[in-house]
């Protein structure tokens, strides 16, 4: 029997070691990852910088507190700050830490507690971040639920419009929704959301925990649209494994956080914070960045190719290496089938086979992976014709 409470439904693999794109698990078997821990490793699994950077830290020290002078967390804040053309950093331990510590910090610096979110939306799971959630299934039996939050369809500005009025703290959105299906947001909703905010007095809200950290070919997925957002959160991409997540927000906001008002034991912690700065600094260069928008478009290129007539697959959208393939049947078979024969996916919603491959995968390591979800897919089809 498993000690683990059962909250999530295990596959199969044990892994024992991951390289790069690759993993392998208990039996020798070889994987290609295109997960990357749920977004996370966005490097690859132990890339060598991020790994020097670790051991060096932790031979310094592990953990002080942040009532200590940290000059890491001053450079990983810069970092972050710079790069996202923002001000001031506060560092948590996770994509919901960073969420709710958005909310507290929409809430105090503008006196007002609505907070207006998306259907399909995920910001976490702790009580503020389940509540700002736009999915049922995320909240069933948790309630009753923290108040003030608003649920709007995702692209409807005009439901938007109806939903703004001088009440409102925030506006809180990902620029593509992973978890809830890789919906991405279209320019003018996005300029539109950005105006409505201004002439209401309500704060931007930017959840990049999926796609900042260089996952749609820039720093952060707003960039591609030219907003200025006050807070933008980062989590899974940030530290390449290391637990950490950050709450950038614009200076205006510096009084609202003073001494006392939020704080977190763990957040900032140098070892964490050692992973983000050599992740940071490898992501965030031109070259890499082109890169990772080249291998984007080359990979849904290819799924376009081999998938483009399949009677299974509706659509393949996507941006940077953050792609989803949706289907007209349920992912979680064709996952599993998929790991069968050597790869590992997501699912995203109910239908949607997400695919988050590491920002250093090779043009080769697609290749394959194109291979496998191709055949996989018409082995998935002939067994559903003869069942
Ligand atoms: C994963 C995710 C979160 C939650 O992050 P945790 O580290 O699991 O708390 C929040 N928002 C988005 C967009 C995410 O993808």
């Amino acid at each position: 029997m498993s000690y683990l409470f059962p909250t999530y439904q295990k596959w199969e693999i044990e892994p024992v070691s991951a390289n790069g794109c690759k993993l392998i698990d208990a039996n020798g078997k070889e994987y290609l990852d295109f997960s990357s821990g749920i977004g996370v490793c966005n490097l690859g699994h132990r890339p060598k910088a991020v790994e020097e950077a670790i051991e060096t830290q932790l031979k310094k020290y592990w953990h002080v507190s942040n009532l200590f002078h940290i000059k890491e967390q001053e450079k990983a804040a810069k970092l972050l700050a710079k790069n996202a053309e923002m001000d001031l950093v506060f560092f948590a331990n996770s994509g919901a830490e960073a969420n709710e510590g958005a909310i507290k910090l929409a809430r105090k610096y503008t006196g007002k507690h609505k907070i207006v979110t998306f259907e399909q939306s995920f910001h976490g799971r702790t009580f503020a971040t389940m509540a700002a959630t736009g999915q049922e299934k995320i909240k069933q039996g948790f309630g009753p639920m923290l108040e003030s939050f608003v649920y709007v369809p995702f692209n409807n500005t005009e439901m938007l419009k109806n939903a703004m009025d001088e009440s409102v703290a925030a506006v809180m959105l990902e620029i593509v929704q992973g978890e809830g299906g890789i919906h991405i947001a279209n320019e003018e909703f996005l300029k539109e959301t950005e105006k409505l905010c201004k002439e209401y007095g309500a704060l931007l809200i930017i959840d990049e925990i999926q796609t900042g950290i260089g996952r749609t070919g820039k720093p952060f997925a707003f960039q591609h649209f030219g907003l200025k957002p006050d807070i933008v959160t980062v989590a899974k991409g940030l530290g390449s494994g290391l637990p950490i997540g950050a709450v950038i927000g614009k200076i205006e906001l510096e009084s609202a956080f003073g001494p006392g008002s939020h704080g977190s034991t763990f957040g900032g912690n140098p070892v964490s914070v050692a992973a983000a700065i050599a992740t940071m600094e490898t992501i965030f260069q031109e070259e890499f960045l082109k890169n990772t928008v080249e291998k984007g478009k080359y990979l849904i290129g290819k799924l376009k190719t081999v998938l483009g007539k399949s009677p299974i697959v509706s659509e393949i959208r996507g941006m940077g290496l953050m792609i989803g393939i949706e289907l007209k049947t349920d992912v979680q078979r064709l996952l599993s089938e998929l790991r069968k024969n050597g790869l590992i996916a997501l699912p995203a919603g109910s239908n949607v086979l997400r695919l988050l491959p590491p920002l250093t995968v090779t043009v080769e390591e697609i290749d394959e992976a194109a291979v496998i979800i191709e055949a996989t897919i018409q082995q998935f089809m002939n067994k559903t014709v003869k069942a």
